[in-house]
């Protein structure tokens, strides 16, 4: 077996040998711990017929346990600077493929086509770039990705408004944004020190495993989320306040949006916070033929 590369003097000699500085505006935190890399990735659960897409290789210390885990890994990295890195650090592993692209720009769709290939297990596992960690996973969920989940690292804080259940004070529109496409799992809280450098925030792993079908079936999903976020504006405001300011023409339309709550048995007396997805699937649909 290959020498690690996430070990604190691997990656240092590794940096140096290549003159590499970090850039904090790209999120480049480095994993110099083999143990948490190997426990993120048994949480993906892959098999010799897996395919794992990473987002953000850096200099391969996550690509390298994936590849060694699955059939093939495909890696997106923004930084060009890492290409010539990680084809030196990733050149024992013949499966594996790195696309130097912002995944935020990239056709995932057409990359999962061309290089997996036959595989009928997708995973996503990345340790994510904090400064864009919810537009990538909301990215990755509403392409509608033929993936099986995401186990990601990201920013504690993140990940608890992620998991978050109703009536708790982490719940709100991105808990549901989130839990409508997937079951959502904090499965380890992860300390500072396993970075190079390290981040200013505490860290977690998430796992999000996709639903076969949404948490709720909702008559229009574009409506269902902007409902989601308007009862949410001001946490402290009720929810008939929130509809009644957010929702197009929603104070000349406050006896629709009674009706509406009416219909569905939700106290307009309630905040955003306690109601369920369910209730907020039922809730969107009897609102959508008054704002449709
Ligand atoms: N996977 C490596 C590890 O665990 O050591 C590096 C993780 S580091 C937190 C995030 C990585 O994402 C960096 O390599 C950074 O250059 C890359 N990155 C940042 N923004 C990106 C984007 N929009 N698309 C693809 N990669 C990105």
């Amino acid at each position: 077996m290959n020498k690690d590369i996430a070990t604190p003097v691997r990656t240092k000699a590794i940096l140096d040998k290549y003159g590499f500085s970090f850039k904090k505006s790209l999120g480049q935190n480095f994993l110099i711990d083999t143990n948490i890399l190997k426990r993120i990735v048994d949480h993906a659960e892959l098999t010799e017929t897996s395919g794992a897409i990473e987002i953000g290789p850096g200099i391969g210390a996550l690509t390298e346990q994936l590849a060694r885990r699955s059939a093939k890994v495909l890696a997106f990295e923004i930084d060009q600077r890492l290409l010539p890195i990680l084809e030196d650090t990733l050149s024992p592993y013949e499966n594996k493929k790195i696309i130097n692209s912002d995944i935020l720009k990239a056709d995932v769709h057409k990359a999962i086509a061309e290089e997996f290939a036959g595989l009928d297990d997708i995973m996503v596992v990345a340790n994510l770039p904090y400064y864009v960690t919810t537009p990538i996973i909301m990215k990755l969920l509403e392409d509608k990705l033929p993936i099986r989940g995401i186990v990601c690292m990201l920013q504690k804080e993140v990940a608890d408004r992620i998991a978050a259940k109703p009536g708790t004070k982490d719940y709100g529109s991105l808990s549901i944004a989130i839990q409508y496409y997937t079951v959502a799992e904090t499965v380890m809280i992860v300390p500072k020190t396993v970075f190079m450098p390290q981040p200013n925030v505490d860290s977690a792993v998430i796992r999000l495993i996709k639903r076969e079908i949404p948490a709720v079936a909702v008559k229009n999903e574009e409506f269902f989320f902007f409902v989601t976020r308007a009862s949410f504006a001001q946490r402290r405001k009720t929810l008939l306040n929130n509809l009644t300011s957010q929702l197009p023409n929603g104070k000349e339309k406050k006896e629709q949006i009674l009706a509406a709550l009416e219909q569905v048995e939700i106290d307009p007396g309630r905040r955003g916070e306690t109601l369920s997805i369910e209730e907020f699937g039922k809730l969107s649909d009897a609102l959508y033929p008054y704002f449709e």
